[in-house]
């Protein structure tokens, strides 16, 4: 069964078609700067990519777009649209209403459509990408995969902010948490690597790419993680502050003058370990400053594992213990220095990471020692095969599950 996994943003188009059965990716591609004159299409895999200045006005043009090129043109993937069987669209935020993955119909599209206030660039522009789709491919079954259910397992100790309670009754504040399709895959796979029941395990997750994210996960179930009521919370990113004093937001608004919008700006954009550094948010361009001598690259490349420390540290707390620490993403995957100073002296609470195994690179691996309590092992992230997945189980026992929690 083939599905094209959609992931719809404000002004780009991501996509991939996946045969399940295989896990072969058999095409994948960006549409970026949608509804503007320099939009582009790449499409292809890896050394096959191409680059296509494209016009589309909208994520309908868009789409269409991307149909052309996966059945027809140097690239093609498949020969016609009905060798697409199902489509599953990445939706950031299920807010109360999802703790799982659901087949879309009118009325997920209305409770997608009516979180946008959540979340009012993502949530609109995973409807623009269903949209899309249904206008070119009517009829086609259609999952929403979302970035928040796998946390609505997190209890109300874990995920309600201090605030005046009506602001949780009147806004639905709280945390959600986000990452959680990655998340959910990489501590089940964890789990499959070590070949061990998830049912029996305590995971710390650790997504740490340019966003960043750490989840407890007790006995294969959610009960904390670093991500709040948006994305910005938590740890230190690759331009995002994570977690801070709240009081600093009034005062840097007063004394700079900026409006909510800039501060937002301000926080989302121009912190973490760009602004720390004052010279990239890549974490590669970071540590080679820091190698050369630049206090601020040091700084932030520090600041960094601390906050990652920080929270696995508390998630031992919260669940009483650990038996495996998980990484992924960019950082988690590929940096072995930033992954040795996360572990640096944490040989008291049982977790040893081996050094020359944290040299090593490739697939799923374990790099703790073989005398650690914990053991560290690196699952590189696979968000499209779980949405792909998801589709193809949804779609194949025709079950529609949508689940409200009170
Ligand atoms: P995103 O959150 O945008 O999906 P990624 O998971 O792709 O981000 O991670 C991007 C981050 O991973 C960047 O900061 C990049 O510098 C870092 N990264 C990728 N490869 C390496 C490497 N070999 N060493 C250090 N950092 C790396």
């Amino acid at each position: 069964m083939n599905v094209l996994v959609i992931n719809a943003g404000s002004s780009s188009l991501k996509y991939q078609l996946v045969n399940v059965e295989t896990q072969e990716v058999l095409a994948k591609g960006i549409c970026e700067r949608v509804g503007s004159a320099e939009a582009f299409h790449k499409h292809g895999i890896d050394d096959n990519e191409l680059v296509i200045d494209e016009p589309m006005e909208d994520h309908n043009a868009a789409m269409a777009v991307v149909l052309e090129a996966l059945t027809s043109g140097p690239n093609k993937a498949i020969d016609s649209l009905d060798d697409i069987d199902a489509i599953g669209h990445r939706v950031v935020q299920g807010g109360k209403y999802f703790d799982r993955s659901v087949v879309i119909d009118d009325d997920v599209i209305a409770k997608i459509d009516e979180l946008a206030e959540l979340a009012p660039l993502h949530n609109k522009a995973a409807l623009m990408g269903i949209e899309a789709c249904r206008t070119q491919m009517p009829g086609k079954p259609m999952v929403a995969v979302f970035d928040t259910s796998f946390f609505q397992s997190i209890p109300p100790k874990a995920y309600m902010y201090p605030l005046p309670y009506e602001l949780y009754e009147k806004y639905a504040i709280r945390k959600y948490g986000a990452h959680g399709t990655s998340h959910r895959y990489i501590s089940e796979r964890a789990a499959a690597f070590m070949d061990e029941p998830i049912e029996d395990l305590k995971l710390i997750t650790c997504h740490l790419g340019n966003g960043c994210s750490i989840s407890a996960i007790d006995h294969g179930v959610a009960v904390d993680t670093s991500m709040g009521l948006t994305p910005l919370d938590g740890l230190m990113m690759g331009t995002r502050c994570g977690a801070i004093d709240p009081a600093i937001v009034p005062f840097i608004m007063e004394k700079e003058g900026l409006s909510t919008q800039e501060v937002n700006d301000l926080m989302n954009r121009k912190s973490g370990l760009l602004g720390i550094s004052g010279i990239s948010n890549d974490l590669r361009s970071v540590k080679e400053a820091s190698e050369a001598g630049d206090e601020r690259a040091q700084l932030a490349y520090e600041m960094y594992s601390n906050s990652a420390k920080k929270y696995i540290g508390q998630y031992i707390a919260v669940m009483g213990g650990v038996d495996a620490i998980v990484l992924t993403a960019g950082v988690g995957e590929n940096c072995e220095k930033m992954r040795r100073m996360i572990f640096a002296g944490l040989q008291p609470l049982g977790i040893k990471i081996d050094p020359e195994k944290n040299k090593l690179r490739g697939h799923e691996r374990e790099i703790s020692t073989d005398d650690s309590a914990v053991r560290i092992v690196v699952i590189p992230t696979n968000e499209e095969y779980m949405i792909a997945r998801d589709t193809y189980q949804l779609v194949k026992e025709g079950s529609l599950e949508v689940s409200e929690l009170a």
